[in-house]
């Protein structure tokens, strides 16, 4: 007789779950991340990954990782603060900074570590985080764990800042505004000239959770900040290591002092093992190739231009974006779903986005396009797109 808890709770959960009719069960990819994967056993063009420099499966990164795990084996061994802060994640970090145009950059094991170790270790109670009603949820995570008080305001929507900040300033020691750079679902661009006057007027620190902005905006993909300008003016630019630059991890860029801050409190440092090597040596890869030559953002440019301008001129709802992020607003839960499933019947993989992640009746297919992407592949998405909408009369 086994002691183990039969999970009653949970297995009523999940039959909720397929009451509902949203239990899944994950794809399963048998190839590498590319424009185009195996995927459950088929070869689909891959229009909904974050790789957006095709960086996941590149040569020279792949060669960068294959070195260092020759060098340094496949693991750190400990934590940062013990004995796993190796000289490569030093030189990254350096490498990052030099990148960023920042005095330091701290990094982290993944974005999402790096929202929830920053934002609890530079806020405490007697402090106030102001969030963009549409942040990341690792963002709302790391505000959670923090004892300071919190409050949104209105999505990119400058006088409800202001009314928050005015509301505010006398109150609170500190008072932190954070935003995403690029938002995900929309592809829409966080309006930081406005939010760092607000800030400066009012006194506050700027967070930008830059993930779909970095290796995409400003020059050779430096970021949301670098594309505005604002070098200096921003306290802390989180970035991704996971998406555009293809591998795992985060990081924070920022002052000398946040850095040395946070090497002593960021609790993902402290209590969670350092990257290991191999991810190291790519994502050092990576930052250098895109020190040495633009080619990469422009052909993610070039190609994301291509693909909008075609689907646009069938007739598709592309949204709002101002970023490779290409949402095909479909409306209806139900029909995003089935759009979804026929696209993949014709070999294409773009996953139907809806309630609660996005607003009710306004389900998508998120499409990101890749620098990978040949055009070759972009056609024969486009003409994927263009059946499907005829054959359910959404064009
Ligand atoms: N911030 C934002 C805005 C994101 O979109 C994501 C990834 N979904 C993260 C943070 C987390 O990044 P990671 O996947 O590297 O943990």
């Amino acid at each position: 007789m086994s002691n183990v808890h039969e999970l009653g709770f949970l297995k009523e959960k999940i039959q909720e779950l397929k009451d509902e009719g949203v239990y899944r069960k994950l794809p399963v990819m048998g190839s590498a991340s590319d424009a185009e994967v195996e995927l459950n056993g088929r070869k689909v063009i891959n229009l909904s990954s974050n790789n957006y420099l095709g960086f996941a499966n590149n040569p020279r990164m792949k060669k960068a990782a294959i070195e260092a795990v020759e060098k340094y084996g496949v693991g750190s061994g400990a934590v940062r603060t013990i004995i796993g802060n190796m000289d490569i994640h030093e030189k990254l970090e350096e490498t990052l900074a030099k990148f960023k145009r920042e005095e330091a950059a701290f990094i982290y094991q993944s974005g999402f570590n790096c929202n929830a170790g920053t934002i609890q270790a530079i806020t405490e109670a007697g402090d106030i985080i102001i969030s963009d009603e549409l942040n990341h949820a690792s963002i709302i995570d790391g505000a959670r764990l923090s004892k300071a008080s919190k409050t949104i305001y209105k999505h990119s929507d400058m006088e409800s800042l202001e009314a928050v900040l005015k509301e505010n300033k006398d109150k609170y020691r500190n008072m932190l505004i954070i935003t995403d750079g690029v938002f995900s679902m929309d592809g829409d661009i966080a309006k930081l000239p406005e939010i760092v006057e607000l800030a400066e007027k009012y006194g506050a620190m700027t967070y930008v959770d830059d993930a779909h902005g970095s290796g995409v905006l400003g020059e050779s993909g430096r970021g949301t900040v670098d594309h505005f300008g604002l070098h200096g003016r921003i306290d802390f630019t989180i970035g991704t290591l996971s998406k555009a630059i293809g591998v795992i991890g985060g990081y924070v860029a920022g002052s000398r002092t946040m850095y040395e801050w946070l090497s002593h409190r960021a609790r993902p440092v402290l209590f969670s093992t350092s990257l290991p090597p191999a991810a190291v040596g790519a994502i050092t890869e990576a930052i250098n190739m895109l020190m040495e030559s633009t080619e990469y953002t422009d052909r993610l440019w070039d190609n994301a231009a291509y693909f909008k301008e075609k689907m646009g001129s069938l007739g598709f709802d592309t949204g709002h974006s101002e970023t490779p992020i290409t949402p095909v607003i479909i409306g209806d839960e139900a029909k995003t779903m089935e759009f979804s499933k026929r696209l993949l019947e014709k070999g294409v993989f773009v996953s139907g986005i809806v309630f609660p992640t996005v607003p009710k009746g306004t389900g998508r297919l998120r499409c990101m396009v890749t620098a990978a992407h040949s055009r070759v592949q972009l056609d024969k998405a486009v003409e994927a797109f263009k059946q499907v909408g005829e054959e359910m009369g959404i064009l």
